[in-house]
C-alpha cells in the first residue's frame, strides 16, 4: 500500500516522552489529561503540511535538519520559578527540543469561557509556534529578540497558507490571548508585502 503521509525526517525525530519521577506529583485524573494533550499535540505537529512547512523553514533559514537530533513533546508541564509556565526549550548544543502542554487548569478555565474547540485550536497554535520558536534558537542562540520576531512572521506564513481551517485564528489567537493573559496585544506590525510573497511560495 502506498503511504499517502510525506515523511520528513524531522517528523521521525519527534516522540512523546514523560519524566516517570514526575508522576507521582500528578493524580491519576491530571496525568490521563496530559496523556491525551500530549498526543494530541503530538499528531498536530507531525501533520504533514506542519512538517512540509517546517522543512521549508528550515532549509530557508539555512538550519540543517541533521541539527536537529530530537523533538521531545512531554507529557507534563514544566514551570519557571516564577510560576509561569514554558511552551518549550531547546538544548542548542545537543539539538533537542522540548514543547510542554499549559496546565489542566489553565485548560479547565479556557474551556469554560472559549469552548473546547476554541481549546484545541490555541493548544495546536501554542505547540505549533513553540516548535517554531525553538527550531530557530538553533541558529539565534541566544538572540531571543530576532527568534519572537522571526516566530511571529513563520506562524503567520503558516497560517496564511492554511485553508479555511486557520484563516482566522491568528487573529482569535490575539484576541483570546488577550483576554486570558489580560495583556494588551500589541497591532499586528504591518508586514513587509515583498518577504510575504515570496515566503507563501514554499
Ligand atoms: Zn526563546
Amino acid at each position: 500500500m502506498l503511504m499517502l503521509e510525506e515523511t520528513h525526517p524531522l517528523s521521525s525525530k519527534m516522540k512523546i516522552t514523560v519524566d516517570p519521577e514526575k508522576l507521582d506529583n500528578f493524580s491519576q485524573n491530571h496525568v490521563s489529561f496530559y496523556m491525551k494533550y500530549s498526543s494530541f499535540v503530538f499528531r498536530v505537529l507531525k501533520k504533514p503540511s506542519f512538517q512540509k512547512f517546517l522543512h521549508w523553514m528550515l532549509e530557508k533559514e539555512k538550519i540543517e535538519e541533521h541539527t536537529v537530533r530530537a523533538v521531545h513533546v512531554k507529557v507534563l508541564p514544566l514551570r519557571r520559578k516564577n510560576g509561569k509556565g514554558i511552551a518549550g526549550n531547546c538544548d542548542t548544543s545537543g539539538g533537542r527540543i522540548r514543547i510542554y502542554p499549559k496546565t489542566m487548569k489553565f485548560c479547565q478555565i479556557f474551556t469554560q469561557k472559549f469552548g473546547r474547540n476554541t481549546l484545541l485550536v490555541y493548544a495546536g497554535n501554542r505547540a505549533r509556534a513553540a516548535l517554531i520558536h525553538e527550531l530557530l534558537h538553533l541558529k539565534y542562540i541566544e538572540d531571543e529578540k530576532t527568534v519572537r520576531e522571526l516566530t511571529k512572521e513563520y506562524f503567520f506564513v503558516f497560517t496564511q497558507k492554511q485553508s479555511a481551517e486557520f484563516a482566522c485564528t491568528l487573529h482569535l489567537h490575539d484576541d483570546i490571548y488577550g483576554k486570558i493573559s489580560g495583556e494588551k496585544v500589541p497591532p499586528r506590525r504591518k508586514r513587509d508585502s515583498a518577504w510575504i510573497s515570496q515566503a507563501l511560495k514554499w
